[in-house]
């Protein structure tokens, strides 16, 4: 096993890790044993996730950067990388919503959801792989969502989303003969604070609309990030270096 391939020496980078997933996410890879950069918008939204990291004996770091931007996802990774060590993770998990009926969607309701999610999610594992490939050792993991398969509302969302099960297949095909894998996955309704403002926005209590999507769900409950964040930690895994270009459902049964 090269050192770079040590479990022990890796580096992770998490996007959109503030909260939510992404600070699942952080803190299971650093419980896994890796040094977990946490990027968000502002770095300043990271200190919670920090001091649970810190707390539980992990190492992580904060970095403020937007996906969406080349500079500041460039600079980024550059930080991450003086500063933690070269990133063998990613995490495209940063993500926002701008529902609207097609027939009232505005021009920058597509363009903001299709900056974070698709150009950041581009931006981001360009920079990264890089270190990868010198590494010979990679793990890409992108957020891709069941709304990838159509939903009301979302036509922005789930172009982005089917999008990045796209991208996901064609890192795959690129990447794979440096010892990178790229995989993704499609949560279905998870709780956190971007469905609590869905919830919202369609006049719903939060907790009414967890009841209605649990008796949807086959398992009969709503996802955790955690969840999320278990199958990321497979993903990631040493172990998981023959599974690629694969875009797993997490949603509590199938998604058709
Ligand atoms: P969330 O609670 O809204 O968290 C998203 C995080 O991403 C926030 O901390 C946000 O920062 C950050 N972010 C937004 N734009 C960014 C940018 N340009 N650069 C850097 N960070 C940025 O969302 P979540 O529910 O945890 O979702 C995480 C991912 O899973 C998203 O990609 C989402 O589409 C996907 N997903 C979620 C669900 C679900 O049910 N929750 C289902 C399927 C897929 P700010 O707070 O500063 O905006």
């Amino acid at each position: 096993m090269t050192a770079a391939a040590s479990p022990a020496t890796r580096t992770a980078i998490v996007t959109g890790g503030a909260r939510g997933i992404g600070a699942a996410i952080s803190r299971r890879l650093a419980a896994d044993g890796l040094a977990v950069a946490v990027v968000d918008l502002d770095e300043s939204s990271c200190t919670t996730t920090l001091e649970a990291i810190r707390a539980d004996g992990g190492t992580a770091l904060a970095v403020g950067a937007d996906v969406a931007d080349e500079a500041s996802v460039e600079a980024a990774v550059a930080t991450v990388a003086d500063e933690l060590g070269a990133p063998s993770v990613l995490v495209n998990n940063a993500g926002i919503t701008r529902d609207n009926l097609l027939f009232k969607m505005t021009v920058d309701d597509w363009d903001s959801v299709m900056a974070v999610h698709l150009r950041g999610t581009f931006l981001m594992s360009r920079a990264a792989q890089k270190h990868m490939v010198a590494a010979g050792f990679g793990r890409i993991v992108n957020l891709s969502s069941v709304s990838a398969l159509g939903n009301r509302g979302q036509a922005n969302y789930a172009a982005a989303k089917a999008g990045i099960q796209g991208i996901t297949k064609t890192l795959a095909i690129e990447l794979g003969r440096y010892g990178v894998t790229a995989n993704a996955i499609a949560p279905g309704f998870i709780e956190t604070e971007m469905t609590a403002a869905t919830a919202a926005r369609m006049g719903m209590d939060f907790e009414e609309a967890k009841r209605l999507g649990a008796e949807q769900i086959p398992v009969g409950r709503v996802g955790q990030p955690e969840d999320i964040a278990h199958l990321v930690s497979y993903l990631v895994s040493e172990g998981a270096g023959f599974v690629s270009g694969q875009v797993i459902y997490a949603a509590g049964g199938p998604k058709t």
